[in-house]
């Protein structure tokens, strides 16, 4: 099993091979990452070519990482303690169903992030934040 990270979107796989990745829908864009560089630093890397993804294509740069160091500490340790576990990084705020298929739902950026980032303007964890919901103050 191996750790492939996509160059364009961010996306985080485990496996034996690198995916058709389910953001940016790519093949090529898969780059290997050895077990070592899986920290802080690598999440966070991650997370920002998300939100460049999100904000390029669905979003008009109306999403934004928290810019709270330690929530974003906390929630790359969780996902690196999944990932290094033989998981997928899961999100940390989902119940985990042990099922591989229904699980692929919790990958983060999990599959309930759009929705919880226009309803309550951030999504469960935190992670994603909408700056305009901010800025008004909700
Ligand atoms: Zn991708």
């Amino acid at each position: 099993m191996k750790i492939y990270r996509c160059k364009v979107c961010g996306y985080i796989h485990k496996g034996d091979e690198p995916p058709e990745c389910p953001i940016c829908q790519q093949t090529k864009c898969f780059e290997e990452i050895p077990e070592n560089k899986i920290n802080y630093e690598f999440f966070k890397d991650a997370w920002s070519r998300q939100v460049r993804w999100m904000n390029a294509t669905k979003y008009q740069n109306e999403i934004e990482l928290n810019p709270d160091e330690e929530v974003l500490k906390m929630l790359a340790e969780s996902e690196a303690k999944s990932l290094l576990g033989g998981k997928q990084p899961y999100c940390p705020c989902r119940i985990q169903t042990g099922n591989e298929m229904a699980d692929q739902k919790i990958v983060c950026p999990c599959y309930f992030y759009m929705g919880e980032v226009e309803l309550m303007g951030h999504c469960h964890c935190s992670l994603y934040l909408d700056k305009n919901k901010k800025k008004n103050g909700k």
